[in-house]
């Protein structure tokens, strides 16, 4: 196995989720909803979880907010959605959980950034008003800094201890090494505060993959804590996917991470939850994690002039995204199963046995017969009109009969 071990760190419970230790890497999200609106953002709590998300975030930024949290969990309640709740807070987190008690008791988890509580004298008081809450509603913490709104104290001093030196460090070393020491020195002071090891999960987020690598190397070097990984701002569809999983496979690959989510921008009216798909599919990509049956298609070519593998291979992701949740329930274990569509013999034949079940259709001037291979052994050939949907209960079929419900 090439991927290393998944580095040892301390389990942290939250709600009916465990984030590091021995647990598998979590997804996570976070709503866009206001979260003064309980409807809006329970519907939209809900579509994340119906997605795959294991624990979703939202903003807790007004008193209006946390008067709503009561409201929002009870709905979540009565639709049957299972999902800890952790609650974002900047700059007023130790106002709002100290006077909205019923907020502070039904949040799984509070995320609290160092560089946003106060400055001064301030800062520690703000910060150990925070914990105090934790400590008193046995919840965890995650310490999440980001280096948008870095401790500026913090900062300062780290700024001037290096301009003192003989040969300074470049401006940016520091900068990377103050966000590392934030979340590090913050952990430090939750726990002499009394918070438990065991719940607390460190971040430290930046938005350049480069630095993101290097920030979490560090993290991971210098503490135990559960990490939660995740590239700031990662901004809008190819650019923030492709630079999120640039990111997070280096990290996941070397066994750092317990917790992902993906900060997609949203395109305008687009579906919340494929910040959901993006993580799953990561971990998925990585063997980490199944989540879904996956299609190997091949990108096609000059050997291939017409579009049918390209229909076939779309209509059969359709078909299976459209059993999931119904194989999910009778055959879980099809999450594994692996469906190839092939555009022409130079790989198709090959790529289709190494899949459990998979098809070669015929290129330019090939005889217009496709052969079908199921673990590894043709099975048929295929050919006509139908030959989609031939296939299509070709695959139905190798579900039923490979896959047991007791799997
Ligand atoms: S399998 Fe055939 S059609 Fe597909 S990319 Fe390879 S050579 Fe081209």
């Amino acid at each position: 196995m090439i991927r290393a071990e998944k580095r040892k760190s301390i389990k942290v419970q939250v709600g009916n989720q465990y984030i590091g230790g021995d647990a598998e890497v979590l997804v996570q999200s976070m709503t866009n909803t206001p979260t003064e609106d309980p409807l809006a953002t329970a519907n939209q709590v809900r579509e994340l979880y119906d997605a795959g998300s294991e624990i979703v975030r939202i903003t807790v930024n007004t008193r209006e907010a946390a008067k709503q949290v009561p409201a929002i969990v009870s709905r979540l309640e009565k639709m049957g959605v299972d999902v800890p709740l952790v609650g974002d807070f900047h700059y007023n987190g130790h106002i709002l959980l100290t006077e909205f008690q019923d907020c502070a008791r039904l949040l799984a988890k509070y995320r609290v950034n160092p560089g946003n509580v106060g400055r001064g004298e301030k800062h520690d008081e703000n910060f150990k008003a925070m914990i105090d809450c934790a400590i008193k509603y046995e919840k965890p913490v995650r310490i999440g800094v980001n280096w948008g709104s870095l401790d500026q104290d913090l900062l300062k001093r780290m700024m001037d201890e290096n301009a003192s030196l003989q040969e300074p460090k470049d401006a940016h070393e520091v900068l990377i090494e103050a966000i590392v020491e934030s979340a590090v020195q913050s952990a430090a002071k939750a726990v002499e505060y009394g918070l438990p090891k065991n719940r607390i999960v460190l971040s430290a987020k930046v938005s350049e993959v480069p630095d993101m690598i290097e920030v979490y190397r560090r993290l991971a070097a210098r503490s135990d804590h559960a990490l939660h990984l995740g590239l700031t701002e990662a901004g809008m569809a190819m650019k923030g996917i492709v630079a999120s999983s640039a990111a997070l496979s280096v990290l996941l690959f070397e066994g750092i991470g317990d917790t992902i989510r993906v900060s997609l921008t949203p395109e305008p009216g687009a579906d919340r939850a494929k910040e959901v798909h993006v993580c799953q599919q990561i971990l998925q990509s990585l063997h980490i994690r199944s989540f879904k049956p996956q299609v190997t298609a091949c990108p096609g070519c000059g050997r291939t002039t017409s579009t049918v593998f390209q229909e076939l291979a779309k209509e059969i992701e359709e078909h299976l995204s459209n059993r999931r949740k119904e194989w999910q329930e009778l055959y879980p274990a099809s999450k594994d199963l692996k469906v190839a569509v092939m555009g022409c013999i130079v790989n198709g034949p090959g790529e289709s046995r190494h899949a459990d079940i998979g098809i070669s259709l015929p290129g330019t001037g090939e005889e217009p017969r496709a052969p079908v291979y199921v673990d590894g052994e043709h099975r048929t050939t295929l050919s006509g009109p139908n030959l989609a949907s031939d296939f299509i209960n070709l695959v139905d079929d190798y579900v039923k009969t490979s896959y047991s419900k007791t799997d």
